[in-house]
């Protein structure tokens, strides 16, 4: 079954835009959420990241607004990284449909800018909610007219102790207000925020076995931790990518090993969350425009981070859980791409590994590190 974006119900402005985008057909989550959403329901949505989750929430909600220039519409996103993709792509989703007016809101950037931006009239808002409830406290931002509220990757929020200022903020919109949560897992937390604030929401899920998509081919190397650097060093010049993310459990970790990268040789740079906002824009302007080809991350920074070339991910230090891992390696392989993610396994990570073969149904298979091994005794 083919199903197009035609059959969906979305008015011409918005069909227009997506055909200039160069999307053909819809994503499965866009498929199974626009029409319910399109109707007003609730809804839980869990799918991965990459695949195309802002355009499931964001057609319907910009085929409902009206011309008044008062905020109409809600998204709460998790890093200031993700509220810029997010208004991005929502611009360019309403770049047909006239007057719209949509405004990135995020701690970092000069209040002030963003009082007279929301003075002069906005009709959507995507934010962070610790700077979200900044405005709203100090009056600068009203939601009561709000008929439609998104919590984009709801479980990396709450991960991000942004619970009590989700739930101030969802309490201030009308109690009729569309909600609709977006997840790429489920954990208990996530069930009580939509119980409690959602009123008898679908749920639109995608499954893990349909998650590691089979267009990302998945290696792990067994190595001992004192190997890890050079077994990098030689997974990045035996593979000839374009652009490769490294995860790190930790930033100390993240900075050593881009450190170590550097000092070798390789175009890396760091990213975690001791970075000042500008400096991580740097960083993530440089990766995006060649500069930069190797980034290496914690998962907090790297959250819904959309660079559409990643060809390789690195799991430098194994992730701490399946679903770690599935957001990890949802970094590569995107827009239909081809990806390939690796995985570096010590004694003590297998039977993390295992969890994550069993959970996920994927094929994750054992590479060789030849010159490594010979070393190894
Ligand atoms: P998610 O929020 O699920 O991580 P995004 O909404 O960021 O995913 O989308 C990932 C990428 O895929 C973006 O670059 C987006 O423009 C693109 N995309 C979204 N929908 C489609 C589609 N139907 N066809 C092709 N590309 C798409
Ligand atoms: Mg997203």
């Amino acid at each position: 079954m083919t199903a197009s974006f035609e059959d969906l119900g979305l008015s011409q402005d918005l069909l227009s835009a997506v055909k200039e985008l160069g999307f053909e057909e819809p994503s499965p989550i866009q498929l199974l959420a626009i029409p319910p959403l399109l109707e007003g329901c609730d809804a839980v949505g869990q799918a991965q990241t990459g695949t195309g989750k802002t355009a499931a929430f964001g057609l319907p909600l910009l085929e409902k607004l009206v011309p008044e220039k008062i905020v109409q519409a809600l998204v709460l996103c998790p890093t200031r990284e993700l509220t810029i993709q997010v208004a991005t792509e929502l611009i360019r989703l309403a770049a047909k449909k006239r007057g719209v007016s949509i405004l990135p809101i995020y701690g970092g950037q000069s209040i002030e800018r963003q009082f007279r931006a929301l003075e002069k009239g906005v009709q959507v808002v995507v934010g962070t909610p610790g700077r979200l409830l900044d405005h709203l406290r100090r009056g600068t931002l009203r939601l009561s007219a709000v008929a439609m509220t998104v919590l984009d990757e709801a479980d990396e929020m709450l991960d991000m102790g942004f619970r009590e200022d989700i739930e101030t903020i969802l309490e201030q919109t009308p109690a009729l207000c569309q909600r609709v949560l977006f997840s790429a897992t489920m954990p208990p937390p996530i069930r009580e925020l939509s119980k409690r604030f959602l009123r008898d929401p679908q749920m639109l899920t995608i499954t893990h076995k349909m998650l590691t998509t089979p267009a990302i081919a998945q290696v792990y190397y067994e190595v001992r931790p004192y190997q890890k650097v050079d077994a990098l060093c030689r997974v990045l010049d035996s593979q000839g990518f374009r652009k490769a993310l490294v995860f790190c459990s930790t930033k100390r970790s993240v900075d050593e090993v881009s450190t170590h990268l550097q000092q070798r040789g390789y175009q890396a740079d760091a990213l975690h969350g001791d970075l000042a906002q500008a400096q991580r824009d740097r960083v993530m302007q440089r990766f995006r425009t060649e500069g930069v080809d190797i980034l290496v991350a914690t998962d907090v920074a790297a959250r819904g981070i959309d660079v559409d070339d990643v060809d390789a991910v690195i799991n430098y230090d194994m992730p701490h859980d399946v679903e770690k891992y599935v957001h990890r390696i949802g970094r590569t392989g995107r827009a239909g791409r081809d990806g390939k993610a690796f995985t570096f396994v010590t004694v003590r990570d297998r039977c993390k590994l295992r969890d994550i073969i069993r959970y996920t149904g994927a094929r994750i298979t054992q590479g060789r590190l030849p010159t490594l091994q010979d070393v190894d005794n």
